[in-house]
């Protein structure tokens, strides 16, 4: 069994030295472990600390194009995790992202500032209260999902990143929609989300699955024993995780 396309890549371009990787490096690396197709996706413009922007991306999108040239059997893809920045749905995928990203991946952050006093407040006050306060949670849940569920339906996004990391998210409604708009959803294997109760949940719907690596360092491209672990401990069919070859 292997991982043979790994779209959550980090390079040089999330800013503020998140990650240092130098995008022919990746691509080298990704070369000595069989993969054919890699994303390179950094964090979305809008996120104030580590995002790249529209000038890096299109940097990068230059690089790719010199190195698909240059690297035989790997196939390099400019991605993007984008960020979810409104109540309303509304991402930081701009024109520029969309156009020129091949991979849109979108995912929840906290590093962006939220749109409005009140979306400000209920992302960053009442999620948190939400951990504490049951009453709280559940509204954030509704709120929450509803976010990701009008981003979806707004704008073509292919992936979802960690879905039920960060802040809490009906993950059954949230698989329903994503089924819906043909949205796969990732199972990350830096972070824990999708968890093995979210994969039971998600794997309800008609839904895709993808695992990411979400590598901010060499070694960890390609990585994907612990999405794995969750995989199998779900129970979750092989042929649902669309970068899995067995
Ligand atoms: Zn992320
Ligand atoms: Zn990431």
């Amino acid at each position: 069994m292997r991982i043979n396309k790994d779209y959550h890549i980090h390079s040089k371009y999330s800013k503020n030295g998140h990650c240092k990787s130098e995008i022919e490096s990746i691509v080298q690396k990704a070369l000595s472990l069989g993969l054919d197709e890699i994303a390179i996706s950094d964090h979305g413009v809008k996120h104030v600390l580590y995002g790249t922007n529209e000038k890096n991306l299109i940097k990068a999108k230059n690089e790719i194009i010199a190195l698909n040239k240059k690297y035989e059997g790997i196939n390099i893809k400019l991605g993007i995790e984008a960020n979810l920045i409104s109540f309303d749905g509304l991402t930081d995928i701009t024109d520029i992202v969309a156009e020129n990203c091949e991979v849109i991946q979108m995912g929840i952050h906290y590093g962006v500032i939220f749109r409005g006093i009140r979306g400000f407040f209920e992302f960053f006050l009442l999620n948190f209260l939400g951990r504490f306060i049951s009453p709280i949670r559940r509204y954030m849940i509704k709120r929450n999902t509803d976010a990701m569920i009008k981003a979806m339906e707004r704008y073509n996004i292919d992936i979802i990143t960690h879905p039920g990391d960060k802040i809490p998210v009906d993950i059954e409604r949230l698989s329903e929609k994503a089924a819906e708009t043909n949205t796969i959803l990732e199972i990350n294997n830096s972070h824990k989300h999708l968890t093995k109760k979210e994969i039971l949940m998600a794997s309800k719907y008609a839904v895709s699955f993808i695992i990411g690596s979400d590598s901010h360092e060499y070694d960890q491209i390609g990585k994907f024993e612990d999405a794995l672990n969750r995989i199998v401990e779900a129970g979750l069919s092989m042929d649902r995780v669309v970068n899995l070859e067995v």
